[in-house]
C-alpha cells in the first residue's frame, strides 16, 4: 500500500486500517469522561505492541505532534485527552492481553490495555486476585490505572495501584522503550524508575507492559451495612473496628444522607435494606485466606459494641453473595447518582483518617459561606481518609453562582492544612493543574518540571497535564 505524505498517512501506512483512525471518526476517544475536556484529534493511533507504540512515538517526536496515552477514557480530571486540536491520541485498547498467573511468585504479566474487571475475571477459580477495586472496574485500564496510581475500595490493605506494580515496560516520548519488567518486589538498583512513572499520567511515557502483585483469593467475607448518627460516630467506629479486625478488614467505606437520596433517586438497581436512616452509612467488609477465622464472629461482635456505645443506630450483615453484591453497588453508585442529579463540583480530598470528620465539619462551613444552600455529598474511603468532597447547586439553583475556583482554592487549602492532599486518587491530569501551581512548594514545583523536561526535553507528550505546558514551567 503507498503511503501517503504526511504524519497521518504515515500512520495509517504503519498501522493499518484497524490501528488508525482518522478526524473525523475519532470522535468517540476526544472528549473526557466528564465531557469537560479535548479538542479534535489528528487521529487516534491504536497499535497492537510494543515495537508499534514505539514506531508511532518515534513519528510524533519527528513530526513535534503532540501525542497522549488513553487508556479506559475514565480519568476524572481530563488527562487522557487533547488541549489543543491536531494531536494523536494512543488508544492502548488494542494491547489488552492477560499472561498465566505465577502462584509460586504471587505475579502475573499484563499489557496496558488489559481492562481492570477482565483481569479480575482471568483470575476467577485460579485461587489468586488482583486486589484494586473501583466503580470503572469494567472500562478503566491497566495503563490508566498506572498512571493516575489509583486508589479505590481496598487501598488501605492492599496500596495504591503503584504498590500493586513490580515491573514496567514503558516507552519513552523519542520513542525508546525502556524494559523494567522485572517481577521482584526488592529491587533498590539505583532509582525507582517505575515507581517515577507511576501517577506521571501519561506525561513521562507511555507504560506498555506491566508485572502486577497477586494475592491469595479470600476464602470467607462477611460485610455489613451500617446507619449512623454521623461521620463523627463513623471514624470511632472505625478506630475500633481496626483494632478488632486487624489485618482482616479490607473494607471501610462511607456515604452521606444525601448521597443515599441521590442514588435512590436516580439509579433503579440499588435499594436501601435497612429500616433506619442516618446521618452517615459505613460498609465494612472482613475477608481472610483461611476458614478458621471467625469473621462473623468478628464483625458481629463489633456491631454489637458499636450499637450498645451508641455509634451505630442499625445495621445488617449480609446473607448471601447477593446482598453483599446489594451493599457495594450502594456505595458504589454514590458518584451516578449525584452525576444525574445535574451539574456537581468534585474534590478529591485525603486527611488523615482520624481527622475525616473535622474536615467534613470545617468545609461545610466554609462551602456554606460562599454560596448558602449548597448541597454537600460526602463519600468514599474511610480506611484511608480519602473523601470524594463532592457538591450539587442549592435546591433550585441551577450552577454555582461563579464560586467554582473560590470553593475548589480553600477546600485544597484547608485539606492541606491538615496535613492532607488535594489530588488523593484521581491525578491532576488538566483540572487541577492551576490549583497544584498555587498550592504546591516552589521547590516541589520546580522539582516536577525539571522531571517533566529530563524524560520529554521537547514536552509533547500528553502537554498541559500535571506540571502544565512547558512554556509555563520555571
Ligand atoms: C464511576 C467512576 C468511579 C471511579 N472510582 C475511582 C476510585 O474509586 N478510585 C480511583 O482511583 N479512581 C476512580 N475513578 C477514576 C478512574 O477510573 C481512574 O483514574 C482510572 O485509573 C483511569 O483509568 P483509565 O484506563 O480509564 O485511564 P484514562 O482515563 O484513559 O487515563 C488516565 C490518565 O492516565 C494516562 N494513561 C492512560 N493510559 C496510559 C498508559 N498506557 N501509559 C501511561 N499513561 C497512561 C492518561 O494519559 C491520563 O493522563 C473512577 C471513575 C469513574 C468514572
Amino acid at each position: 500500500m503507498p503511503i501517503p505524505a504526511g504524519l497521518s498517512g504515515q500512520l495509517a501506512g504503519l498501522l493499518g486500517p484497524r490501528g488508525w483512525v482518522a478526524a473525523p471518526d475519532a470522535a468517540p476517544w476526544q472528549r473526557d469522561w466528564l465531557d469537560r475536556y479535548g479538542e479534535p484529534p489528528l487521529g487516534v493511533a491504536r497499535p497492537a505492541s510494543t515495537a508499534e507504540v514505539a514506531a508511532v512515538m518515534r513519528l510524533c517526536h519527528a513530526a513535534g505532534v503532540a501525542a497522549v496515552p488513553q487508556g479506559g477514557n475514565t480519568g476524572l480530571c481530563g488527562g487522557a485527552v487533547l488541549d489543543r486540536p491536531g494531536g494523536v491520541i494512543l488508544s492502548l485498547s488494542r494491547m489488552a492481553a492477560i499472561g498465566v498467573p505465577d502462584p509460586a511468585s504471587g505475579a502475573i504479566e499484563v499489557e496496558a490495555g488489559a481492562v481492570l474487571a477482565t483481569l479480575h475475571q482471568a483470575l476467577d477459580g485460579t485461587g489468586l486476585m488482583f486486589p484494586l477495586h473501583l466503580g470503572a472496574e469494567g472500562s478503566a485500564r491497566i495503563g490508566g490505572l498506572i498512571g493516575t496510581n489509583a486508589g479505590g475500595s481496598h487501598a488501605f490493605r492492599y496500596g495504591m495501584m503503584g504498590d500493586l506494580v513490580l515491573g514496567l515496560e514503558v516507552v519513552l516520548p523519542d520513542g525508546t522503550v525502556w524494559d523494567g519488567l522485572r517481577a521482584v518486589q526488592k529491587d533498590n538498583a539505583g532509582y525507582q524508575l517505575r515507581r517515577v512513572f507511576v501517577g506521571s499520567e501519561g506525561s513521562l511515557g507511555i507504560v506498555t507492559r506491566a508485572v502486577l502483585r497477586l494475592f491469595p483469593a479470600p476464602r470467607q467475607r462477611a460485610s455489613a451495612l451500617l446507619a449512623l448518627p454521623d461521620l463523627a460516630a463513623a471514624v470511632a467506629f472505625g478506630t475500633r473496628l481496626r483494632a478488632e479486625a486487624g489485618e482482616f478488614l479490607t473494607g471501610l467505606e462511607f456515604f452521606s444522607d444525601l448521597g443515599l437520596d441521590l442514588a435512590l433517586k436516580h439509579v433503579s438497581s440499588v435499594g436501601y435494606p435497612l429500616s433506619i436512616r442516618g446521618g452517615a452509612y459505613v460498609l465494612v467488609e472482613v475477608a481472610s485466606g483461611s476458614d478458621l477465622v471467625p469473621l462473623d464472629d468478628i464483625l458481629g461482635g463489633v456491631l454489637e459494641w458499636g450499637m450498645e456505645a451508641g455509634l451505630v443506630l442499625d445495621g445488617a450483615l449480609a446473607a448471601s453473595e447477593a446482598q453483599r453484591a446489594a451493599f457495594w453497588r450502594l456505595r458504589e453508585e454514590q458518584p451516578e447518582g449525584q452525576r444525574l442529579e445535574g451539574p456537581q463540583l468534585k474534590h478529591d480530598i485525603a486527611v488523615p483518617p482520624g481527622r475525616i470528620a473535622e474536615f467534613v465539619t470545617s468545609a461545610a462551613a466554609l462551602c456554606e459561606a460562599l454560596l448558602p444552600g449548597v448541597r454537600i455529598n460526602p463519600f468514599g474511603h474511610l480506611g484511608d481518609g480519602n473523601i470524594h468532597y463532592n457538591l450539587s447547586p442549592p435546591q433550585g439553583a441551577a450552577d454555582f453562582a461563579g464560586t467554582e475556583a473560590r470553593l475548589a482554592l480553600r477546600l485544597a487549602r484547608l485539606a492541606t492544612d491538615m496535613g492532607g492532599s488535594f489530588a488523593a486518587e484521581h491525578g491532576l491530569g488538566r483540572s487541577k493543574v492551576a490549583l497544584a501551581d498555587a498550592l504546591r512548594p516552589p521547590t516541589e514545583r520546580a522539582l516536577m518540571a525539571a522531571l517533566k523536561r529530563a524524560f520529554d526535553p521537547r514536552g509533547r507528550l500528553n502537554p498541559g497535564v500535571v506540571v502544565g505546558q512547558p512554556e509555563s514551567c520555571p
